[in-house]
């Protein structure tokens, strides 16, 4: 039986875990040849033999989205491998500390702007040529309540949210009619990942839904396709 996203070239980013890994394990088990995108080369490894013992195909690419010739040269990769992206995920974040604006070192804001809001960017500059060889390119770009709730000690992070969604809607109004790229923004609510630890460390983890029902929202997204501009929100528990 064929498989929804057969035939399809996704790139995932912050694959080496949480919603990340999940979305990756799903877009490959419908089908899709997924790459995989973080840091941490053992995380990827790992997603990337579940993928494998699932019968699914993937690709590790180890990468520090800090460094923008090195998101060009995966670009390059995989324009000479493929020639084509159907998929781009956009959901590697960094969460920053929270604390009052007053006290947050340059090098953290950096960082949070840098890998939630720059880094798309700078995806979206290397990738936008190969969305557009596919017949279906789909961006997604994981936001955050904070985008639009913005909230005391949050400032980069949800400054950065806010950035990533006015960045996205840009791009889906440049390629809207002229291409086949359609772009949506997902907010996936609280779920069970390290992010959400770090942020609400005396929560109880099983009050929260797991990474793999935003993965699984991901996967209906795409497979049941959507308009761009799309907006879909997710609740805590599910
Ligand atoms: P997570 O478990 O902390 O995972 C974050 C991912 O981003 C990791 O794979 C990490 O990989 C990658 N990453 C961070 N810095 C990177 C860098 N410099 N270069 C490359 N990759 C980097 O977080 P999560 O909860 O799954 O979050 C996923 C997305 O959902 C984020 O955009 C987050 O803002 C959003 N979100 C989460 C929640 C929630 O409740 N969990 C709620 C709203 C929004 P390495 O460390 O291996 O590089």
């Amino acid at each position: 039986m064929t498989k929804p996203l057969e035939n399809r070239l996704a790139l995932v980013t912050g694959a080496s875990r949480g919603i990340g890994a999940h979305t990756a394990l799903a877009l490959a088990g419908a089908g899709a040849h997924v790459i995989l995108t973080a840091r941490t080369e053992g995380g990827l490894s790992e997603v990337e033999e579940k993928i494998h013992q699932a019968g699914g195909t993937a690709t590790i690419a180890p990468l520090d989205l800090m460094n923008g010739e090195h998101i060009d040269q995966l670009a390059q990769h995989i324009a000479n491998r493929w020639g084509k992206l159907d998929i781009l995920v956009l959901n590697a974040g960094q969460l920053g500390p929270l604390s009052p604006l007053s006290h947050i070192p340059p090098k953290d804001w950096e960082k949070v702007i840098g890998v939630n809001l720059t880094a798309p960017y700078r995806l979206i500059r290397g990738f936008d040529a190969l969305l557009r060889q596919s017949d279906k390119g789909r961006v997604i770009g994981i936001s955050s309540g904070a985008a639009t709730d913005p909230r005391a000690y949050w400032g980069p992070y949800a400054a950065s949210k806010a950035g990533l969604e006015a960045l996205l809607d840009s791009y889906a109004e440049e390629v809207a009619n002229i291409t086949n790229v359609r772009v949506a923004v997902v907010n996936p609510g609280g779920t069970r990942t390290a992010m959400r630890k770090s942020a609400f460390p005396s929560e109880d983890p099983e009050s929260l839904k797991g990474p793999d029902v935003v993965a699984q929202a991901l996967l209906n997204l795409l497979v049941e396709d959507f308009e761009t501009k799309r907006r879909l929100s997710l609740p805590k528990k599910v």
